[in-house]
């Protein structure tokens, strides 16, 4: 590889690198999955990410690209060495385009910054992972990000119209327009929204926006058990009500919470369901108090959430369930395996089951929260991360978490993408011959398998 280090210095100047220590901080992404980098390249412009391209594709340099590093299944981590490419640098908001509901920015735009700006035009863009403060637009759409409100609003995928990408061989193209439908031959558009920089870079979105609803209410429905809370969450949404969110959260992911903060208005005593609903203020009053009549048979404790304030607390403390899990037990580590399983909505109670029964066979700790509303479980588990045993019987609990998943119907990842971390379960998840299709896709836009190699089971 020698030699193209200064290629890539005259194509973006200081903004190449091979120093250890830029090559280091660039060797992992939230995950435990590292790999050591041998450039990092910073490109502003599309024209540069070409360039790159090419020269890479010429001298077969692998290219990881990366926005803000939070992925939690090494999609961003170099593993086979090669080029890092931070697309952050691109983070240009290029048109709020109000008329035609949409908006279109660089990759390197941060989720939260592009809501900040929209809001004053009274739109937002819904998916909100909840690292939204600081992944990027680009992260967001390769790996089909989603979060809270995607199970009334849709992931990633639903607000992606049009994107400007990068192939591997430096040829630019664009794979949607400005029109909000379109009938036109193979839907580019979503074949790359969610294929984690192995099919091209991308450098540029058109992304759908929505206005923002006029009112939001909270209903803290509390139940002995997470088996009861699944059940009560299916008729709740065989009602006909669609909650803007619908979140769980066990009794040890509310204990944690409340030693966070001990003034936080959330009961600690059983599993807790958040539904909110949002739109015209006399619609969220009727479905709140629907819900509440709904739970309430089967449920210790339901109220409403009592002020706009009393709301933020609460989802501003949910938002930091990820980091708070580390006050669980200050001698263990939460580790990022088997956290992000899904299923068909009526297998969530067995979902939890399975859970309950494999972390307590293996007498793991373990808290569940999540998107219960979309299928969606969060699992953390805890380790020493000194003791050898612990993180054998972790890797045993993560790959009965995947299987129950995949046993029930579901899928090993609903939101965090498969990465490194689970692509030993893509022949199972998607089948020997969608996989050999897939394969035949990257092969054909990139032949020599520069793009982020070794990730999705390719
Ligand atoms: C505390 C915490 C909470 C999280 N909560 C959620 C959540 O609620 N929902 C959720 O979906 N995720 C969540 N995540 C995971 C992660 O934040 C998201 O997947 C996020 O969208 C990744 O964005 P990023 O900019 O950090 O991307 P990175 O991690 O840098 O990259 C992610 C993938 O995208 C590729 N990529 C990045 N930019 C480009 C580009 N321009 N062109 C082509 N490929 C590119 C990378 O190669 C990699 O495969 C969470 C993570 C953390 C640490």
């Amino acid at each position: 590889m020698s030699g193209i280090l200064e290629d890539l210095l005259e194509i973006v100047g200081s903004r190449a690198s091979s120093s250890i220590v830029e090559r280091r901080c660039y060797a992992a992404d939230a995950s435990q999955i590292e790999g050591l980098p041998d450039y990092v390249v910073r490109p502003k412009s599309t024209n540069e990410v070409s360039r790159i391209l090419r020269l890479c594709s010429r001298h077969q340099v692998p290219v990881t690209p990366r926005g803000a590093g939070t992925g939690l299944s090494g999609g961003a981590s170099p593993v086979k060495g090669g080029l890092v490419l931070d697309m952050s640098s691109m983070n240009r908001i290029i048109d709020i385009d109000i008329a035609n509901l949409q908006v279109i920015v660089e990759p390197g735009v941060v989720q939260e910054r592009l809501n900040l700006a929209l809001k004053p035009y009274g739109f937002f863009f819904p998916p909100d992972p909840g690292s939204s403060a600081v992944c990027t637009i680009g992260g967001m759409i390769s790996n089909n990000s989603s979060g809270m409100r995607c199970v009334k609003y849709g992931t990633t995928r639903s607000y992606v119209l049009d994107l400007e990408a990068v192939l591997a061989d430096g040829r630019v193209i664009h794979t949607g327009s400005k029109v909000l439908k379109s009938a036109a031959g193979y839907d580019l558009t979503r074949l790359f929204t969610g294929s984690e920089g192995t099919l091209g870079v991308i450098t540029r979105a058109g992304l759908k926006i929505v206005p923002l609803p006029r009112s939001r209410r909270l209903v803290l429905a509390c139940f002995e058990d997470a088996v009861i809370a699944g059940q009560a969450v299916l008729m709740v949404f065989s009602s006909g009500i669609t909650p803007s969110a619908c979140e769980i959260l066990d009794k040890t992911t509310c204990q944690v919470l409340k030693r966070c903060d001990p003034k936080l208005a959330i009961p600690d005593d059983g599993d807790l369901i958040l539904f909110e609903v949002d739109g015209p203020e006399n619609s969220t009053v009727k479905e709140c108090l629907h819900i509440a009549e709904i739970c309430s048979p089967l449920a210790l404790d339901v109220r409403v959430a009592k002020s706009q304030q009393e709301m933020d607390a609460i989802w501003a403390a949910r938002r930091l369930v990820g980091a708070a899990v580390a006050k669980i037990d200050p001698a263990k580590t939460r580790i990022y395996m088997g956290e992000d399983v899904g299923v068909p909505m009526s297998q969530i109670p067995a979902l939890i089951k399975r859970v309950q029964h494999i972390t307590a066979k293996l007498d793991i700790p373990a808290m569940k929260y999540g998107h219960i509303g979309d299928g969606n479980l969060h699992i953390a588990l805890f380790i020493d991360v000194m003791n050898e045993d612990q993180w054998e019987k972790l890797r045993i609990a993560a790959d009965r978490i995947h299987k129950a998943a995949l046993e029930l119907g579901g899928t090993v990842s609903t939101e965090h993408g498969i990465g490194l971390a689970r692509a030993q379960y893509m022949p199972e998840q998607v089948g020997q011959e969608a996989l050999q299709v897939m394969r035949s896709i990257k092969r054909a836009l990139d032949p020599n398998g520069i793009l982020n190699p070794g990730k999705l089971g390719l």
